[in-house]
């Protein structure tokens, strides 16, 4: 692996897309000052860094993000730790890398590093890999990762670090039992904040919740009628796609148009190798809300494309309410699942059944068709899996 050429890559591409995007406020007219703000009061920000010292608003639409929890400098000192954006700098590659938190940002970024050649051992607070996440489709992904991990411990928290030598010497917690480890880097992905303090918003009528989120109604307005909240400062999940979502509805409310963010499900992906993927309830979230449900599956192993690729390790599962036979949620886990969820985002917006996905017809050889076959199973069998006796 060159790493200086893989970062130089990566770097051209957040170039291109982040140049993509200034062209695209410019070609709108939108002035952009690099500067950091302050609310003033309820129409006015202060900005520092800037040639302008102050704006005048009136309405404005906060989008400060979130950023990474850390863990108590007294459990790790910080300057051995690294966060998602010190990991993404691919400055060098830890021949020993410990990440703590098994979540989206420390499997995406730990099975990004074993790829590159650190030996990773992840500790996960919770019982499982992934915790929350359908098991069926997690399991694929945890027995990749299984293999490109050096360990993986659940249950097992983080009980102190110190520094030795070049790295730190860890001591984690596994029911009860104490062991002792050294590595060169330890990522932190144990969950984010929302970036809602030093904004000034104690100057405006805009309020925070005990999390730190941003109060705000459908329309995404904060309890301040001119200041509006979008992305990961207002609320969860922490998602780009539903910050942009929720910037529609914003612009459109201030336009004096009728919106409101009231999506019928919002897709969630682990850009992992498979990717796990799902929209609307789970199986699990299905039943606790008391509803009758029928799940059916589609096993990779059976789709003449995934046979073709070599990537049967794949599962697509879909949930239905038993009487009406209407989608309540999709999971897929597989390669390029998150591009294959829209589908199912698509047909819980159109409030699709069973019979809309099965009869729609879907290119083949292509791993789309296992959507379809998996509503055909709604009916007691797919075409290409064998009937039960
Ligand atoms: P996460 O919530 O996905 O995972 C954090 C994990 O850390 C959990 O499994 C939790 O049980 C565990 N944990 C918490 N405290 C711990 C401790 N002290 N010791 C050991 N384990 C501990 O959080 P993340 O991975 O940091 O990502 C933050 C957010 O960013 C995500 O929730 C998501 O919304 C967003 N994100 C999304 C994507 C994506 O869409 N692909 C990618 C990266 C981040």
């Amino acid at each position: 692996m060159d790493i200086d050429k893989l970062r130089n890559w990566k770097n051209g591409v957040i170039r291109r897309l982040a140049t993509g995007v200034s062209g695209l406020l410019k070609g709108r007219d939108v002035d952009v000052f690099k500067a950091r703000a302050t609310f003033e009061n309820s129409r006015t920000v202060r900005l520092q860094g800037a040639d302008v010292a102050r704006l005048k608003f009136k309405h404005a639409i906060i989008a400060t993000g979130s950023r990474a929890k850390a863990l108590p400098p007294s459990v790790l000192p910080p300057e051995l730790a690294w966060d998602a954006a010190a990991a993404l700098n691919l400055e060098q590659v830890p021949p020993r890398l410990l990440v703590v938190g098994g979540g989206y940002i420390g499997l995406e970024l730990g099975q990004v590093y074993a790829a590159l050649g650190s030996r990773v051992t992840v500790v996960e607070a919770l019982d499982s890999l992934a915790p929350g996440i359908d098991p069926e489709l997690s399991k694929p992904l945890i027995a990749a990762l299984s293999k490109q991990f050096e360990a993986i411990h659940v249950n097992t928290s983080l009980k102190g670090g110190r520094k030795k030598g070049e790295g730190v010497e860890v001591e984690f917690d596994s029911g009860g039992k104490t062991q002792t480890a050294v590595f060169d880097r330890v990522l932190v992905s144990i969950g984010r904040r929302p970036n809602s303090d030093g904004l000034g918003l104690e100057t405006t009528k805009a309020r925070v919740d005990d999390k730190g989120f941003i109060t705000v109604d459908a329309q995404r307005r904060t309890t301040d009628p001119r200041i509006f909240a979008i992305g990961d400062v207002a609320c969860e999940p922490m998602l780009a796609h539903k910050a942009s979502h929720e910037a529609r509805v914003a612009v459109d409310a201030i336009a004096g148009k009728p919106s409101a963010f009231e999506p019928a499900a919002v897709p969630a992906v682990i850009y992992t190798d498979p990717e796990v993927a799902w929209c609307g309830l789970t199986e699990k979230e299905a039943v606790t809300l008391g509803l009758k449900v029928k799940v059916t599956r589609f096993p990779w192993a059976a789709s003449g494309r995934a046979v073709a690729m070599s990537r049967t390790d794949g599962l697509t599962k879909l949930v239905f309410e038993e009487g009406t036979q209407r989608l309540l949620g999709m999971g897929i886990v597989g390669a390029h699942a998150g591009d294959l969820i829209s589908e199912g985002v698509l047909a819980l917006e159109m409030a699709a059944v069973a019979e809309d996905v099965a009869s729609t017809i879907h290119p083949h050889p292509s791993t789309s068709e296992t959507v379809m076959e998996a509503a055909e199973a709604m009916y007691g069998h797919a075409v290409h899996v064998a009937p039960a006796k």
